[in-house]
């Protein structure tokens, strides 16, 4: 991954990028420098290195992080990505978001993220479980119940956490389901949690609509990233009477102005391509971002809208369901064209949501139906984006802005109150 974006010299380092977003919400707020300068950086990031057989005989050694931001307000929560992008700035920016994701739906957790450098759709289903396996053990020491609790993130689901939770388990020598969330419900996940980081963004997209007066049954969406927070965004919004004109994924972006069958590309999905939808419907990657829509959701990887493109955005709304999709470069653009970005912290919060709502099941021994978890997800969700959007008017801010300064509140009253700062 570039660091920096040739055209403009703008930073597309995620650390940098994470440290900027700080400092603009803190100046904003009048933060006292000593808080800000603690919460610029991870309080505790582990890399290591671990062998794990390959199916050819061979041994190899992977890399990977795990980044704990900060814990003044509960151990630390995020998920593990599995990519050969990963990078350490790359988690420490992903830890940094959690712990402002948290704050913003008001979450007792701080935040945390790991990741591995390798590539899931290389490997064998043996493969990816030693790495599985092999991984949560290299890092056992600083996860646990109430430590850190990791969950899934790109490239990583519901099978890599149960193996997980299993390696964790025997080390600690008895069953503990607690230390991971996205778990399968046999071991204890939760109703509702796949669906959770998409059903969360739609909640948002739902007052977001109202707020400009636009029916769901007259938005067109188009969405970048079709994996857990894309495909089932695909299927909300187009339940909830929104047009899907465009998807894309990492080989194939496909595109129909009288909107695409969402069943019909879940389909090609699972059972071959999404090119396999029909080659007449092909159409640029890149240009997904530049439709004429009225709902843009990035639901892939950091970095898509920069100062290169962000003035070709036209979109009325634009959804983060990815982490770290737009670069503070962008958002100076996008706030001009006076287009409402809801923030990665905000929009997809709703998968470290009915995370949380797993790991208090866990702990209760105690497990709810999928309609009470979805109705506490909605009024979660929906509160917090009042919540945002009140303080953004307050302060003449954009939303993004707003987000951080409510965590950064939050987050700086409890060092305080430990006698951190
Ligand atoms: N990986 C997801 C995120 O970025 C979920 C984290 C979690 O559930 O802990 O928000």
């Amino acid at each position: 991954m570039s660091t920096v974006n040739v055209s403009t010299q703008e930073s597309l380092n995620p650390y940098e990028i994470a440290q900027t977003q700080i400092e603009l919400a803190a100046a904003k707020l009048g933060l006292a420098e000593n808080i800000v300068e603690v919460l610029k950086k991870p309080k505790r990031v582990l890399t290591v290195n671990f062998p794990v057989k390959m199916d050819d005989g061979t041994t190899k050694v992977f890399e990977g992080y795990r980044s704990q931001h900060n814990d003044a307000i509960g151990p630390t929560k995020g998920g593990i990505r599995f990519h050969p992008q990963v990078s350490l700035d790359e988690v420490k920016a992903l830890s940094m978001w959690m712990s402002f994701k948290c704050g913003v739906v008001g979450l007792p957790y701080g935040g945390g993220k790991g990741g591995v450098i390798c590539d899931p759709t290389k490997m064998s289903k043996g493969e990816l479980e030693r790495v599985s396996r092999a991984y949560i053990e290299a890092i056992a020491d600083i996860v646990g119940p109430d430590r850190d609790i990791p969950a899934p993130d790109v490239y990583t689901n519901a099978q890599v956490m149960a193996w997980m939770t299993d390696t964790y388990s025997r080390l600690k020598g008895s069953f503990q389901p607690g230390v991971i969330t996205g778990k399968p419900l046999i071991l204890g996940g939760s109703k509702g949690r796949n669906e959770a980081t998409a059903r969360g963004c739609v909640f948002t997209i739902q007052e977001a609509l109202q707020e400009i007066g636009l029916a769901p049954s007259d938005a067109t969406v188009a969405i970048q990233g079709f994996g857990n927070a894309g495909r089932i965004a695909a299927e909300l919004l187009s339940a909830l009477g929104c047009k899907i004109v465009a998807v894309c994924d990492s080989r194939t972006a496909l595109y129909n102005k009288d909107g695409l069958d969402v069943k019909k590309l879940a389909a090609c999905k699972d059972n071959g391509a999404l090119i396999d939808y029909g080659k007449e419907f092909e159409m640029k990657a890149d240009q997904i971002l530049e439709l004429n829509v009225d709902i843009l959701i990035p639901a892939a990887l950091e970095n898509v809208i920069t100062s290169a493109n962000a003035d070709h955005v036209k979109a009325r709304i634009i959804a983060e369901a990815a982490n770290g999709p737009t670069t503070p470069e962008a958002d100076k653009v996008l706030n001009k064209k006076g287009i409402i970005v809801i923030p990665d912290i905000l929009a997809n919060a709703g998968g470290v949501t009915v995370s949380y709502f797993e790991w208090v099941q866990n702990l209760m021994n105690n497990y709810w139906s999928e309609e009470e978890v979805n109705a506490k997800l909605e009024v979660n969700m929906k509160n917090a984006y009042t919540a945002v959007r009140a303080l953004s008017k307050e302060y003449n801010t954009d939303l993004r802005t707003a987000a951080f300064m409510i965590s950064l509140k939050r987050i700086s009253e409890a060092m305080t109150a430990r006698g951190w700062v």
